[in-house]
C-alpha cells in the first residue's frame, strides 16, 4: 500500500539517522555524502539511501558557498566543517523535525537554520547532501523511483507521460577544464535522434570517432575534467572544426547539434573591459560577431555563457540578435537562482534558456522552484552536471521528473559521466515498460 507523498516521518519510520562523511569526486578533491537511514515501521525493513555532491571549477560569482576548509589538508578543498555541520546541526534538525511530512519542508527548516543569503553558516554542499538523500528516502518510502517521486511531487500539472531529456555531450574541453589552451570551455554535440537508446549509439560512435581522428592527426587524446577530449588546437575554431568533420565522416550529419559553453567569465578582462580569445582582444560588440560568425558557419544550435555573468549589454546585444533561432543559455548568469531568474531572464530578457545546477542554490526545492518559473515564462530548461562529479545520478531523475528538453552530462566517457547516461537508460525501460513515453 503506497503512503503517498505526504505523510509524517514519525509516523511511518523509526530509528532515522542521519550521518555525512567526506569522499572523493573526480578530480580527487573532497565531497560531501549524505546518508539516511532509517526502519520501516509496519515492515520492519531497513531502508538506507544516500548522496553525494558535485563541485564546480568555472564556479559563478552569484552561486551559493560551498563550504571548504581552506585547512592545509587537500590543498585547502577538504570539507570536515561542512560535514560535521550535517553530523551535529542538520542532523539534530532533523531529529527535531520528524513531524515534517514532506522533505521540501525540510529544506525550509534548512534555509532558515542557516540564516545567510548564499548558505554561508552550513555550506550549500552541506545542504543539498541532506536534501537529495531525505527525498531519496521519502521516495523509498513510497517504493517508488525518485524521478515518479519527483514528479508527483513537484511537477503534478505534467501528469504521468515522461520525457527523456536530449543528451548535450562534451567532446572537447577547453577553459579552466583542461591544459588544451583553448578558450572556450566545452564544445558539444547533440544527438538528436527519437530515442535515448540511438542518441547514445550516435554519441558514443562519434566520440570514439573523434578519438581516433585527433589520435592520427598526431593530436594527444588526453580528457578534461568532464570527459571531453583536450588536443592543443591553434584555435577556438579548429575545435568546431574537427568536431564537424568527425560528424560529416560518421555519416549522421543530419543527427546531430553543436553546442557551446563559453564559460566567458573565464576569459574576461574587467581592468581593460575586453574579452580575451585566440591571444585576441574582443569589444563586447565584436565578440557578439564572432559568435554569429561562429553560430552560421558550423550550425551551431546552443550557446552558454557567451559573455561574463554581469555584462548584461553583452547578453541583451546577443539576445535580440540571434534569440529568435539559437538557445542563449545562462549558467553562471542565473546560477540556478529564482530571483536571478525572475529580474535578468524573465524581466530584462537575457538567454532564453536556464542552466540547472542544484548545487549553485543548495536545495532540491529551491532547484525545483527555478525550474518552474523558467517553465511558467517559456525559459528551456537544461539539467546540468558539474566538471567535479560524482557516480550520483539525481541529475538524471531531476530531469526526466521535470520534462527538461537537455540534460548536460559530459562525455559519454569517465565512470561518473556514464552513470547518467546508464541511468538515463534504466529509466527510459522502466517507464516504457509502463506507460507511453515520448523522446527527445
Ligand atoms: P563547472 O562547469 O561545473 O566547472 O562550473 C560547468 C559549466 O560551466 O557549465
Ligand atoms: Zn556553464
Amino acid at each position: 500500500m503506497p503512503l503517498g507523498i505526504d505523510f509524517e516521518m514519525q509516523d511511518v519510520l523509526e530509528a532515522v539517522r542521519l550521518v555525512s562523511r567526506s569522499v572523493l569526486d573526480s578530480r580527487s578533491y573532497p565531497t560531501v555524502k549524505a546518508r539516511i537511514s532509517a526502519v520501516l515501521i509496519k515492515e520492519k525493513r531497513m531502508l538506507n539511501v544516500t548522496a553525494e555532491v558535485p563541485s564546480g571549477a568555472s564556479t559563478g560569482t552569484h552561486e551559493a558557498y560551498e563550504l571548504r576548509d581552506n585547512e592545509i589538508e587537500y590543498g585547502g578543498k577538504g570539507v570536515n566543517n561542512a560535514v560535521s555541520n550535517v553530523n551535529t546541526r542538520i542532523s539534530s534538525l532533523l531529529q527535531q523535525n520528524l513531524n515534517i511530512s514532506s522533505p521540501d519542508k525540510f529544506d525550509i527548516k534548512m534555509i532558515e537554520l542557516d540564516g545567510t543569503e548564499n548558505k554561508s553558516q552550513l555550506g550549500a554542499n552541506a545542504i543539498l547532501a541532506s536534501s537529495i538523500a531525505l527525498h531519496r528516502l521519502y521516495a523509498e518510502c513510497n517504493d517508488m523511483p525518485l524521478y515518479e517521486y519527483l514528479r508527483k511531487k513537484y511537477f503534478p500539472e505534467l501528469s504521468d507521460i515522461y520525457r527523456i531529456p536530449r543528451l548535450m555531450s562534451n567532446v572537447i574541453n577547453g577553459g579552466v577544464h583542461a591544459d588544451s589552451g583553448i578558450d572556450i570551455q566545452e564544445f558539444m554535440i547533440v544527438a538528436k535522434a527519437d530515442n535515448i537508446d540511438e542518441n547514445v549509439r550516435l554519441t558514443s560512435e562519434v566520440y570514439n570517432l573523434l578519438k581516433k581522428k585527433l589520435k592520427d592527426s598526431g593530436y594527444s587524446i588526453s580528457l578534461g575534467d568532464e570527459g571531453g577530449f583536450a588536443p592543443h588546437l591553434k584555435t577556438n575554431e579548429e575545435s568546431l572544426k574537427i568536431i564537424l568533420e568527425t560528424i560529416e565522416s560518421s555519416g549522421y550529419r543530419d543527427k546531430f547539434e553543436i553546442a557551446l559553453d563559453c564559460a566567458a567569465s573565464e576569459y574576461y578582462d574587467s581592468k581593460i573591459d575586453r574579452y580575451k580569445l585566440d591571444s585576441k582582444l574582443f569589444t563586447r560588440e565584436e565578440l557578439c560577431t564572432y559568435y554569429i560568425n561562429l553560430i552560421n558557419k558550423y550550425n551551431i544550435s546552443s550557446i552558454e555563457d557567451p559573455f561574463h555573468e554581469d555584462d548584461y549589454e553583452g547578453w541583451s546585444l546577443l539576445t535580440a540578435k540571434i534569440g529568435d533561432k539559437v538557445k542563449i543559455v545562462g549558467d553562471d548568469l542565473f546560477v540556478t537562482n529564482i530571483k536571478r531568474l525572475q529580474t535578468l531572464g524573465v524581466e530584462k530578457k537575457l538567454g532564453n534558456m536556464v542552466l540547472i545546477k542544484p548545487n549553485q542554490i543548495g536545495t532540491v526545492l529551491e532547484t525545483v522552484n527555478t525550474i518552474k518559473l523558467a517553465q511558467a515564462n517559456n525559459f528551456g530548461t537544461i539539467i546540468s552536471h558539474r566538471s567535479g562529479e560524482t557516480c550520483d545520478t539525481f541529475i538524471a531523475d531531476l530531469a526526466v521528473a521535470s520534462n527538461s528538453e537537455f540534460i548536460k552530462l559530459g562525455a559519454p566517457a569517465r565512470g561518473e559521466r556514464v552513470a547518467k547516461y546508464n541511468r538515463l537508460l534504466d529509466i527510459y525501460d522502466e517507464i516504457n515498460s509502463k506507460t507511453y513515453v515520448k523522446d527527445g
